[in-house]
């Protein structure tokens, strides 16, 4: 299986699905991952291209951790991200079409912040583009379209999953990776006034809780025609 999780900033694919992205690299599965922003938003001290400098490489580094195959960044800056920008979706469509995915991971399509449906909506577009023979890119053609599993966002209250993952065996390996994430500590609890990296945990712990296992990440599938097909994608058991 191929892998592509599309997150919006660095770090949200993280908090989202590395766990279930360190399972399918134990299970053999290519996985890459993709940022569409720059993290240049991420400081309340440093200039957007100095902290933006420091979030990509953090972000390759979180990669990098889980055993992901290569990181992308296509450098969008934070609070910039247009799902109409046509130069960010041909770049998206190369990614995918480079990364032939036979799933992905990205942002829910409802969130407290437009960035994560902006990312969404650009995800779900692109892999659909990827598919077309006569919307020319850099990379050939995309044979099938890629299915799609949303993922948990810390800023919706009423996701409803369909899917879970057992990460018990890597929710160390998450933690790691998340912990590349050195510039955030101070800037997410300065300006949420919560620790995101501790709620992340809770909230995996409670969605193991609701599907027998000790950690869990859980997922929205889209059901759309062609995003579906007749067997499990995603890592099974334990
Ligand atoms: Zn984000």
């Amino acid at each position: 299986m191929r892998v592509l999780a599309i997150g919006c900033h660095p770090d949200d694919a993280e908090f989202g699905c590395f766990g279930t992205l360190a399972r399918c690299v134990a299970r053999g599965d290519e996985v890459y991952v993709c940022g569409i922003t720059n993290g240049s938003g991420g400081s309340m001290t440093l200039e957007p291209d100095e902290i933006a400098a420091i979030r990509v490489k953090e972000a390759e580094a979180a990669a990098k951790a889980i055993g992901a195959k290569e990181y992308f960044n296509l450098g969008v800056y934070d609070l910039y991200v247009d799902s109409n920008d046509r130069a960010v979706i041909d770049k998206l469509v190369d990614v995918i079409r480079y990364t032939k995915p036979d799933m992905i991971f990205t942002q829910y399509h409802e969130d407290y912040m437009r960035d994560h449906t902006e990312t969404s909506l650009l995800a779900f577009n692109a892999s659909f583009i990827a598919t077309i023979p006569n919307y020319k890119t850099k990379y050939p053609v995309l044979e099938v379209v890629p299915s799609i599993f949303y993922m948990e966002s810390e800023g919706v209250s009423d996701f409803r999953p369909t899917d879970y993952v057992d990460i018990s065996d890597t929710i160390e390996l998450k933690t790691e990776a998340l912990k590349c994430h050195e510039s955030q500590y101070g800037w997410l609890s300065a300006h949420t006034g919560n620790d995101a990296f501790a709620a992340s945990h809770a909230k995996n712990q409670f969605r193991g809780k609701q599907c027998g296992a000790e950690y869990a990440e859980c997922f929205s599938r889209c059901m759309l025609n062609q995003r579906v097909n007749t067997y499990r994608m995603l890592p099974e058991g334990r």
